[in-house]
């Protein structure tokens, strides 16, 4: 079991919107914080596909909304020097470059802000968080240079981001504020990446018409999952299998078949970092729960 995985171990949900009585298992193999990887059980390519799609477009996070710059010249007063408020990208790039740092998200803390009692949509602490950007060149402007106003912790989860290149008499000076929505507004709020699943391979072997000695589809996969042991074609790891079918084009006894099982899959995504994986999950089951289900059986309570 794979570290941040313990607390889920393996899940059964009902997608009574998709078919009633099927019962989608779900076992967490890996659930690192960038990191995860599920093996979904008894399902069809609709169940697995609508999880894959939550967790691209259904989980919510922080990003840079609004970018105000300052405009005109920046005064040092410990060098006597001003410097030209410019760099050498537009605005508009820096702003949309901005908005594609990951910010770390608390989901319990922050609201969207249409929705945020607290202020109606004026901006306050439980839905905005406000940084400011002050940098004089020449230097190479990061995302670490951001600095939140008020809350140290929720400064950018990476650091090292390049943003712009600021040249001799260049300076940036600009306050920019984070919100939060989902990746159907704009792709800036998706917390994951790379969510894809394969189908899960299979790869029967018929001995009666392998000639093992003739090798020839130990030489065509790419991955090298096929050898012969002790006078038998034997798979070392079906998981690895990519479906490409080479074996099967290069043995001419048709004594190997592949295919891909239609109600088992492998899951796999990452996080930005923005949001644990472990957030991830549990936020787009919510979701695809509310939508389509219920869940009958957890292991834990999630
Ligand atoms: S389908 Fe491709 S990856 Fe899988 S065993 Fe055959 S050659 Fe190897
Ligand atoms: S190519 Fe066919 S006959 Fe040759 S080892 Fe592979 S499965 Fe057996
Ligand atoms: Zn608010």
């Amino acid at each position: 079991m794979e570290e941040g995985a313990e607390e889920y171990r393996s899940l059964k949900i009902e997608l009574t919107g998709f078919q009633k009585g099927k019962k989608m298992e779900i076992e967490v193999r890996e659930l690192k914080e960038r990191k995860a990887e599920l093996l979904l059980s008894d399902t069809n390519p609709p169940m697995a596909n609508a999880l894959r799609r939550v967790l691209i477009a259904d989980v919510p996070s922080l990003a840079i909304e609004d970018v105000e710059f300052h405009l005109g010249t920046i005064g040092a007063e410990e060098e006597d020097k001003e410097y030209e408020s410019s760099a050498p990208i537009f605005d508009e790039i820096l702003a949309h470059r901005l908005g594609m740092v990951p910010i770390p998200t608390d989901l319990e803390l922050f609201e969207y802000r249409d929705e945020c009692e607290e202020c109606g949509g004026e901006g306050c602490p439980n839905c905005t968080i406000i940084y400011s950007l002050n940098k004089k060149g020449p230097c190479t402007v990061y995302s670490g240079d951001l600095i939140p106003v008020g809350e140290n912790d929720l400064k950018p989860v990476d650091d090292l981001i390049p943003l712009t290149k600021l040249d001799e008499n260049q300076a940036l000076l600009l306050y920019a504020t984070a919100e939060m929505a989902t990746a159907k507004e704009h792709t800036k709020w998706q917390p994951t990446s790379g969510v894809a699943y394969k189908y899960y391979p299979e790869i029967d072997i018929d001995q009666e018409k392998c000639d093992e000695s003739c090798q020839e589809c130990v030489e065509a996969c790419p991955i090298d999952i096929l050898e012969e042991d002790d006078g038998e074609l034997v798979v070392t790891d079906v998981e690895e299998c990519k479906l490409c079918s080479a074996c099967e084009e290069a043995c001419e006894t048709g004594a190997i078949e592949i295919n891909g099982r239609e109600d088992k899959f492998i899951l796999t995504f990452e996080s930005d970092g923005s949001l644990h994986t472990r957030e991830v999950l549990k936020k787009g089951l919510e979701v695809l729960l509310e939508k389509f289900g219920n869940a009958v059986e957890l292991s834990e309570d999630i």
